[in-house]
Order: structure tokens, then sequence, then C-alpha cells
């Protein structure tokens, strides 16, 4: 394999771009959630509040009846759609025009979830993040993947990728098939771990911020809300993926010496966003 750009400080503010002081929300770019079910509404919370928090002018959640008086109470900036079921998600319907659009974050793999995951992915035509279980449904149907929008963002934590791609035995083949992957589909895989890569079908880019902090319940539904916001907000899919890495990874850098590892939890990552980008400016 080629060798991976190190995704350092001067990588990152070649791409970032500040607030326009004449910006008002509407240009600032509209997410959807689409997130949670029953007992796992807490991935739908983390993912749409960590979407506003990276800079997305609106943010609107798709969840289960069940969940519209949690995310509602939990999030007042966010507004909320439901599905008929209360329990699982049954229907992808779009009636909000986003930029960007998140899927999979406390979904559930029901099969009637499994149906509307399928349905909305051979629709759909905006830019999109898929995570957690929009992955596993995807990896149980993996004709499927032809089917993704190009430049798709797929985030994998390494038991999702391996159900995606197969068993490795070693981590050259692990990398091997995943530039394959990528480049056959035309996609973006951020391959989370320590250190997490970034895949995309020119180029691979190593992570340098972050630490085992992260490694925390919630940690992947807060990085799914934060390249969702950066896809809204106009950045292309490469450059949401390395900004989006760089930052959630930034947060436990700048909060490790506080909290220590073993009280820094999801909610940490989100208070940091704001000082992750200070450091940017
Ligand atoms: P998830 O497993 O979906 O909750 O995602 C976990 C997130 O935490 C990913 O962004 C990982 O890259 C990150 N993470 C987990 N463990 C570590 C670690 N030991 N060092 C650095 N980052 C980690
Ligand atoms: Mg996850």
């Amino acid at each position: 394999m080629k060798q991976a750009v190190v995704l350092d400080k001067a990588e990152i503010v070649k791409r970032y771009k500040p607030i326009d002081p004449q910006t008002h929300k509407g240009m600032q770019g509209h997410a959807l959630i689409i997130a949670g079910s029953y007992g796992k509404m807490g991935a739908a919370v983390l993912a749409s509040k960590s979407c506003l928090k990276t800079g997305c002018g609106l943010v609107t959640a798709l969840v289960p009846k069940c969940g519209y008086e949690i995310l509602q109470i939990a999030n007042p900036e966010v507004m909320t759609l439901t599905d008929k079921k209360e329990q699982y998600l049954s229907d992808i319907k779009m009636a909000i025009k986003p930029q960007a659009i998140a899927i999979g974050p406390g979904l559930g793999q029901h099969i009637v979830t499994q149906k509307a995951v399928l349905d909305f992915l051979k629709t759909n035509r905006i830019p999109l993040v898929l995570d957690a279980d929009a992955l596993n449904i995807l990896a149980c149907n993996k004709a499927w993947f032809s089917v993704l929008l190009p430049k798709t963002i797929l985030t994998p934590h390494p038991k999702e990728l391996e159900r995606l791609l197969g068993e490795w035995h070693t981590e050259e083949e692990k990398f091997q098939k995943t530039r394959a992957f990528v480049c056959q589909y035309d996609l973006i895989v951020v391959m989370k771990g320590a250190p997490t890569y970034i895949f995309t079908p020119d180029a691979v880019y190593v992570n340098t911020t972050g630490n085992a902090a992260l490694a925390t319940a919630g940690s992947g539904d807060v990085l799914t809300g934060m390249l969702t916001s950066l896809l809204a907000q106009g950045y292309s899919a490469t450059d949401a993926a390395l900004l989006g890495v760089y930052l959630h990874g930034l947060t436990a850098t700048i909060a490790l010496p506080k909290t220590g590892y073993q009280s820094f939890t999801a909610t940490t990552i989100l208070k940091n966003i704001g000082k992750a980008f200070l450091s940017l400016e």
C-alpha cells in the first residue's frame, strides 16, 4: 500500500472553512439524523446533538414514536419526525430536503427496519453517512454495495468492517481489502481504531489526534453526527471525513488531562467540540 498521508493540523487548516460573519442558519446546512430504536434512543440524541455542535444550522431527527419526547426534551434545538411504529423505524420518507443524512446509530436490525434502510439506500441521492446498524444491515445484503451513492461515508469499527469485508489474517490484508472496496464502489471508509485511517479512492490518511478515552459508549454516534454536520455545511465527503475524525479525536486530546480515561464519556466529546474548533482558528 502507498504511504498514508499524515492527518495533522497543517492538513486540516488547509481544509477548514471559518464561519462567514454574514451567515444565517439557512446557510449552515440542514442535516437529517435517522437513528434510534426502543432502548437505544441515546444514540439518536448524541448524534443529533453533535451534529448541531459541529455547526449545522438545522438538524432534524427521524426516530420511532417512542423517541419523540426523549428527543424533544434532550435536544430542544433539534426538530423531531417520528415513524408510525412505536419501537423501530419502518419507513424512511423524506418530508424535508436536507443537505446531508446520517443513518444507523441505535437503529436495531428489525426485519422491517432492514427493508426500510435498503429501500432508502436504493433511491437516496443526498450525501450520506452510514454507521452502526445501517452498516450491519448492508453487510447482510452485499449485493447492495453498488446502489450506494458515490462518496458515501461509512464509519465501521473493527467488527462492523469485518462484517462488511469478511475476515482478514494480517493488517496488510485488512488494508488491501478496504482499499479495493472503496475503489470498486467509489466510497469513503473511516476505519475506526487507534489510530483511525480514512480511506478514499485517491488516498489513505492516518489521524493523529485522540486517545483511548474515546473507547466509550456513544463515541461513534458523536462522530457520525459531526461528519454529517460537515457534509451538510458543504464540505466535500473527503474533507468532512478528515476534519470530523481529526476534531473528534482532538476533543479527547484536549479533555484527557482534566477527566482522566475513566470519566471521559461521549458527553465529554460533545462539551469539547467547541474547544477543538477554536484550536484551528
Ligand atoms: P464506536 O465503536 O462506534 O463507538 O466508535 C468508537 C470511536 O472511538 C471511534 O472514533 C474510534 O476511532 C475511537 N476509539 C476507540 N478506541 C480508541 C482508542 N483506543 N484510541 C483512539 N481512539 C479510539
Ligand atoms: Mg458505533
